[in-house]
C-alpha cells in the first residue's frame, strides 16, 4: 500500500495497519461494468448510488467513480481479458464494485471472477440473504430470515487441483497412494485434492466473528461435513473454534458454556459460536432460520448453501454479495451475463444495487446502504418490478431497467 502526506487532497481510501480503512469525503471507487447486460444494469444502479449519497448527505460527500475494464471490452481495446491496469486500479483504490463478466471458452483463463479473486487474495465471499417484502418467495416466512454466509475462497475442493480420470498424473498419484499411504483408490479414476488449511480457514473465520460483532448478530455458525471428512472440514470446524477461543475470548461464547454456565440463556453481550453439520444446516435454515446470524464455511458448502438460502426469500436473481481480502474488496451482481437480455433496458439491476448498498456499509456509510435497501423495498411493495419478478406477481407494473433504478430514487 503506499502512504499519503498530508499536504496532497487525498481522495483515496486508504488502508490503516489494524486493517480499517479511511474514507475520504469524496472517495474513489473503480466500477467495472461487466459484459451482456453489465451496461445496462451499471447505468441503473449508478445513479441509485449518487442519488443515495447526495440524499444521505446534502451533497457533503460524493464518490468519484473510476472504470476498470474486464471481459469484453477490455479484450477488445486492450487484447487482454483482465488487464494488469484494472487489478492495479483496484489495489491501489482498494474497494470496486463490478458487473458480471463472460468466462471466455477457451484462452486459458478458468474465469474472470475466480481470477480477481485469486490474484487479489480476496478470501471471504460474503452473501448477506435477507427478504424484501413484496417479493413472490417459495416458503410462508421468508421474512424470518437474516443470514450473513462467509465462504472461504481460495482452498477445498475449488482450489483446482484435479487430473482427468486415466491421466498419467492421476495413474501416478493413485500409485504413490497405493504403495505409500495405504488407500486404496479404483483404477483410472479421475483425482481431486482437498487442500484446508488452518490459515485460510481461521482468516475467514476471523472475519466472520469481526463482523457479527460490528453488525449485531447473535451467532457465528461453523458449517462443516467434519463427521465425514474430519481431517479437512473436520479441522476447519476445530480451527474456528480455536480461534473464537483465542482472539476474541470476552467476545464470544460457545453453546456447551451457554449450558454448563449460563442455564441456557445466551448472555446477552457475547456471540454464540455454534457449528452445524452441512447437511443438517440445509434443513435448519429452512425450519428454523431464526437461530442462525453469520455462517462461516468452507468453499463448496459455501457455494451451495448461499443460493439455496438466497433461493429461499425469492432472490436468486437480486442476491449481492462481495468477495473481500485484506487489501481489497470487490462488490459485485451474484448472476451472470444474461447475453439475451443484453442491451435491452430489461432486466433486474437489484443484485448489483444491492451489492453497492454493502459496499457503502462497508466504507462505514450506513445511511446511503438503508437508504437503498428502503428505497428498493418500497419500490417494490408498490408493485414496480421489472420482468422477472412481474411474471411472478400479480397486479405488478413490469418496468424497465433504468425505469426500477429511478423509481427507487423516488422512493428512498
Ligand atoms: P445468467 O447470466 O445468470 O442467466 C441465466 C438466467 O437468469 C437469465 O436468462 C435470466 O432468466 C436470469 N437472470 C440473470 N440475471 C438476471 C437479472 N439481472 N434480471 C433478471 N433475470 C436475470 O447465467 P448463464 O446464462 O448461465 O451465464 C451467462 C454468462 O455469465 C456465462 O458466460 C457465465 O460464465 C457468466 N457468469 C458470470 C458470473 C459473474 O460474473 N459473477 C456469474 C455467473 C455466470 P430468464 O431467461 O428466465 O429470464
Amino acid at each position: 500500500m503506499t502512504t499519503e502526506t498530508s499536504s496532497q487532497k487525498s481522495e483515496r481510501i486508504t488502508l490503516n495497519h489494524d486493517g480499517t480503512l479511511t474514507v475520504p469525503e469524496n472517495p474513489q471507487l473503480v466500477f467495472i461494468e461487466g459484459d451482456g447486460i453489465g451496461p445496462d444494469i451499471w447505468r441503473a444502479a449508478v445513479k441509485v448510488f449518487d442519488s443515495a449519497v447526495a440524499k444521505a448527505y446534502g451533497g457533503q460527500r460524493r464518490v468519484q467513480w473510476q472504470e476498470g475494464l474486464a471481459g469484453e471490452i477490455a479484450f477488445t481495446e486492450t487484447g487482454q481479458w483482465l488487464p494488469e491496469k484494472t487489478l492495479q486500479l483496484l489495489r491501489d483504490k482498494i474497494v470496486g464494485i463490478k458487473g458480471p463478466l463472460t468466462t471466455p471458452v477457451g484462452g486459458g483463463i478458468r474465469s474472470l471472477n475466480v481470477t480477481l479473486r485469486q490474484v487479489l487474495d480476496l478470501y471471504a465471499c460474503v452473501r448477506p440473504v435477507r427478504y424484501y417484502k413484496g417479493v413472490p418467495a417459495p416458503v410462508r416466512f421468508p421474512e424470518k430470515v437474516d443470514m450473513v454466509v462467509f465462504r472461504e475462497n481460495t482452498e477445498d475442493v475449488y482450489a483446482g487441483i484435479e487430473w482427468p480420470a486415466g491421466s498419467p498424473e492421476a495413474n501416478r498419484l493413485a500409485s504413490y497412494i497405493r504403495e505409500h499411504l495405504n488407500k486404496e483408490i479404483r483404477p483410472e479414476s479421475a483425482i481431486g485434492i482437498k487442500p484446508m488449511s488452518r490459515y485460510a480457514s481461521q482468516r475467514l473465520v476471523r472475519r466472520a466473528i469481526r463482523y457479527a460483532l460490528d453488525q449485531g448478530y447473535r451467532s457465528v455458525t461453523l458449517v462443516h461435513k467434519g463427521n465425514i471428512m474430519k481431517y479437512t472440514e473436520g479441522a476447519f470446524r476445530q480451527w474456528g473454534y480455536e480461534l473464537a477461543a483465542d482472539e476474541f475470548p470476552g467476545q464470544t461464547i460457545s453453546e456447551a458454556e451457554i449450558y454448563e454456565k449460563h442455564g441456557g440463556q445466551q448472555p446477552p453481550d457475547k456471540v454464540v459460536i455454534k457449528d452445524r453439520i452441512a447437511d443438517m444446516m440445509f434443513q435448519q435454515a429452512l425450519l428454523r432460520p431464526d437461530e442462525y446470524g453469520v455462517l462461516a464455511m468452507p468453499n463448496l458448502n459455501g457455494d451451495y448453501l448461499s443460493d439455496a438460502l438466497a433461493a429461499q426469500v425469492g432472490g436468486l436473481g437480486m442476491a449481492p454479495g462481495a468477495n473481500i481480502g485484506d487489501e481489497a474488496a470487490v462488490f459485485e451482481a451474484t448472476h451472470g451475463t444474461a447475453p439475451k437480455y443484453a442491451g435491452q433496458d430489461k432486466v433486474n439491476p437489484s443484485s448489483l444495487i444491492l451489492s453497492g448498498a454493502m459496499m457503502f456499509d462497508f466504507l462505514g456509510w450506513k445511511e446511503v446502504g438503508d437508504l437503498i435497501r428502503n428505497g428498493m423495498e418500497s419500490t417494490i411493495l408498490d408493485g414496480i418490478v421489472t420482468y422477472d419478478l412481474a411474471r411472478q406477481m400479480e397486479g405488478a407494473e413490469e418496468v424497465k431497467c433504468s425505469e426500477f433504478g429511478a423509481a427507487i430514487v423516488e422512493h428512498m
